[in-house]
């Protein structure tokens, strides 16, 4: 019977971790001050917090598009990203330009950020992808040059480490998301952070977003079918977890009450879940190598999901069934839907789409111990042996 189970067992490609205390104290309502516990932590001055990182990205666009003027109509973004940052900008109306990343880092290609910027950038998004650092101080002096602003989207890098300046606090504005897979995966939620523009800050409203018993239950629900044994029923049904479409209609509501209750229940286990992310990420950097350099040099803080490029490696079914995913499915220009809001002259994006089609990412999530994190890089190596194209 045992085997049975484990033979079905799928390993989800991102978590829902929340203590189940942190659900039933939600729902209960008990009132809580995430936004405090937040900035508290960070050491950063002011907070907002939101139903998704998104919303907040685009209310912020809609504030500094208002106070910089119609020429300023371009936000930067890498052009392998995140496509709800991309949804962000068209729906605040603004026109989405790209830089292009080194596939070896994931870093942004510095001459391609110097190419794209001009008069016209309103605002620069620097990414630390699955909690690998950017060098967001150099990102930063050269929006000042042009004028621009520089969001940091610390989505995949929420943490501390006393050798590194904490991710999201470098920037003029800093972003999180509490979703899923994210490092404190709560389910939904966002927030947004700075030390120098709490003007902007304060003009940011959110309609209430009400008591929130429908998202507690559905993070309960998404927790409970996340465990290996029941994964596959979420594989099966079209709920579309895990996944990451361009759609600029969605949602800009306050934080439910019971969500803000689970994060702060659930901040405690942050830096046990980034710990046991870092152990499993140094098995597979042990055991695999990558085209990327993912060794000890790279300051790295979550490690949300560990990334790895090996030539033409064919995602199985077998891998997929071990957590094994892709990441987005495209570079931002290859989108239909998402060039419709792309600037005009955007410029290719070679590294971007180098990684766009390499990149596959393996879990570091608590249901991965260290045996599993071995089996699955034996997996990958045999693999990627046989050269078999997909
Ligand atoms: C998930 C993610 C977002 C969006 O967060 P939501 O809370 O889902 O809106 C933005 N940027 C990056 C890099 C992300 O990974």
């Amino acid at each position: 019977m045992f085997n049975f189970i484990k033979n079905i067992a799928w390993y989800p490609p991102a978590e829902t971790k929340i203590p189940w205390s942190a659900i039933i104290t939600a729902l209960n309502n008990n009132s809580t001050d995430f936004k405090s516990i937040l900035c508290r932590y960070l050491d950063v001055k002011h907070c907002v917090l939101s139903e998704s990182a998104r919303a907040l990205l685009y209310k912020l666009l809609v504030i500094l598009k208002k106070r910089n003027g119609i020429k300023r109509e371009e936000v930067l973004i890498p052009g392998y990203t995140c496509y709800s940052v991309a949804a962000a900008i068209a729906k605040a109306g603004l026109k989405i330009a790209v830089y292009d990343l080194d596939p070896k880092t994931l870093h942004p290609d510095i001459d391609s950020l110097d190419h794209a910027l001009s008069d016209k950038t309103l605002a620069v998004i620097g990414q630390h992808f699955f909690g690998y650092l950017s060098p967001i101080g150099e990102l930063k002096s050269m929006a000042r040059q042009h004028g621009a602003y520089l969001i940091e989207d610390a989505a995949q890098a929420l943490g501390k480490s006393e050798a590194y300046n904490t991710p999201g606090t470098m920037g003029d504005f800093g972003l999180f998301s509490f979703g899923r897979g994210k490092p404190l995966p709560v389910g939904c939620g966002g927030a947004l952070v700075t030390n120098n523009y709490s003007d902007i800050l304060d003009a940011i409203e959110f309609d209430s977003g009400g008591i929130g018993y429908k998202s507690a239950v559905v993070t309960a629900a998404t927790q409970v079918i996340s465990k290996p044994y029941f994964y596959w029923i979420p594989e099966l049904l079209p709920l579309g977890l895990g996944q990451t479409v361009f759609d600029p209609e969605f949602n800009t509501e306050g934080l439910p009450r019971a969500m803000e209750s689970m994060m702060v229940m659930s901040m405690p286990n942050l830096e046990k879940l980034n710990r046991h992310r870092k152990q499993i990420s140094e098995i597979y950097s042990e055991m695999i190598s990558s085209e990327l350099q993912n060794k000890d040099s790279r300051k790295k803080i979550s490690i949300i999901r560990y990334p790895v490029t090996m030539g033409n490696i064919c995602l199985t079914k077998e891998l997929n069934r071990l957590g094994v995913r892709r990441m987005y499915p495209h570079i931002i220009s290859k989108d239909k839907t998402i060039k419709l809001f792309l600037n005009k002259n955007y410029q290719p994006v070679k590294g971007a789409d180098e990684i766009a089609k390499k990149l596959m990412t393996l879990p570091t999530h608590t249901n991965i111990n260290k045996k599993i994190a071995k089996n699955l890089s034996e997996k990958i190596i045999s693999i990627s042996g046989e050269n078999k194209k997909c």
